[in-house]
């Protein structure tokens, strides 16, 4: 205690109290206006440091557009699919930043999960791995395909966040503000005629199971995954700010739509004209009633609210994919062959005669990227150590190394 004739002074940085506006008194200390002031400037840094800079600073700054102009970097065409998710990451992103309030008549943001429809190829895991890469958040793809209902054979929902957690590195805060992309979501869809006994018949308990992750909730998770570990202490995670991508090819949905148009084209009020309806692209008139005719149920619809699709690849997407993007294949293969010393180069028709059996082969994107390792495996094999310094991949080199290869059968089972 002070004694009455001692001149009272600030414990932080020593001031005695007529050099103060303020002097607090503590239990055994005191602390000045000026202390005070920096204190709390400290404090405020602090915060403002902890409160992921990545939101701060790099989703803040990302304007749909500038999503879409890094998107474009890596991916050709599919204008848009990029707007909508674009937009949909940009509110996902603005959602996360608004304020937690009380007040019950402040306008909540809701969730902008997204359901991708597309066929296989087209881009639809591109898409989410792009976005993921642009924020810099936890992202993992996980296979509908797997999961199934507790108590049956197969993976719990839960171990979706598993390999989100996985992503990173058990950093629980930065997982809640991941992206999960779940493919095949078309698998799990109710099949009503269906006569498959192998699991869970009607895919609607997962898609029950499903609802509470994505639509927020706090979730119990199995660190290590799966019920190999039952003695594994679950961790937490709320899903109330992960962003959830659903991809699926919806085989056979395009007749569902066509339906529809059909219904649509000759009822009364019809607003769309049979002969202006684009055959070839069937997808870009979806809505979210076809998925609802395809098995999917209402409340995931609800719950996936942006929908959007990808258009089927024609030959000139094709082709520019082999060269145009930033991690263009082309260009893969150029960086290999250049760590040997090798200029490589391949010709236009090579390039074309690579997209003409990816159409034919029926492979899409995918298939460009096996096309070029039957074509190229030999001389990457042969070439390294030779002293070699020049390939060039001419469009008869190519169709031999086609010929030869076991790509074909890819033919047969396509
Ligand atoms: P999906 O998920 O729709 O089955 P992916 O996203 O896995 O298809 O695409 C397969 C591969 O094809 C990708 O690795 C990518 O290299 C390529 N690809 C597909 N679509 C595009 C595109 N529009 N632009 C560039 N590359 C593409």
């Amino acid at each position: 205690m002070a004694k009455k004739d001692e001149v009272l002074e600030c414990s932080f940085c020593g001031r005695k109290k007529p050099e103060t506006d303020l002097l607090i008194a503590g239990l055994d200390a005191h602390i000045c206006d000026k202390c005070i002031e920096q204190a709390h400037g400290i404090v405020m840094e602090e915060i403002a440091g902890s409160n992921s800079s990545e939101i701060t600073h790099d989703l803040i700054v990302k304007k749909p557009k500038e999503i879409k102009a890094f998107i474009d970097q890596y991916m050709i065409g599919q204008d848009q699919a990029k707007r909508v998710m674009a937009v949909a990451v940009y509110n996902h992103y603005k959602r996360l930043l608004q304020p937690a309030s009380k007040d019950e008549e402040e306008v909540e943001i809701e969730k902008s999960n997204i359901i991708i429809v597309g066929e296989t190829g087209t881009g639809k895991t591109l898409i989410a791995r792009t976005i993921a890469r642009m924020l810099n958040v936890p992202f993992c793809i996980v296979d509908a395909t797997v999961l199934t209902e507790a108590g049956y054979v197969g993976e719990d929902v839960e171990t979706i966040l598993t390999r989100l957690l996985q992503a990173a590195d058990y950093d629980v805060s930065k997982a809640e503000r991941g992206i999960v992309f779940i493919d095949e979501i078309d698998k799990i869809a109710r099949k009503g005629d269906n006569p498959s006994i192998t699991r869970d018949v009607s895919g609607e308990g997962v898609q029950q199971a499903l609802l509470k992750l994505l639509e927020g909730s706090v979730v119990n998770v199995p660190p290590k995954g799966g019920r190999k570990h039952p003695d594994q202490k679950f961790i937490e995670v709320n899903t109330k700010n992960i962003l959830f991508m659903a991809g699926g090819a919806f085989s056979g949905i395009d007749k569902v739509i066509g339906k529809r148009l059909n219904r649509q084209a000759v009822g009364y009020g019809a607003s769309i004209k049979e002969d202006v309806i684009d055959k070839a692209n069937m997808l870009k008139y979806i809505i979210p009633k076809d998925l609802r005719d395809f098995g999917l149920i209402p409340e995931i619809i609800g719950r996936l609210p942006v929908l959007t699709h990808m258009d089927p690849l024609d030959e000139t997407t094709l082709r520019m994919i082999l060269t145009e993007p930033k991690n263009a294949i082309i260009k893969q293969y150029q960086k290999l062959f250049k760590m040997d010393g090798i200029d490589f180069t391949i010709h236009e028709n090579a390039l074309m005669y690579i997209v003409d059996k990816a159409v034919e082969y029926k492979l899409g994107a995918r298939g460009l990227r096996s096309l070029c390792e039957a074509i190229l495996t030999d001389a990457m094999f042969e070439l390294p150590g030779t002293g070699e310094k020049v390939l060039k991949i001419t469009k008869d080199y190519a169709e031999d190394k086609i010929n030869l290869s076991t790509i074909k059968k890819l033919k047969a089972v396509s």
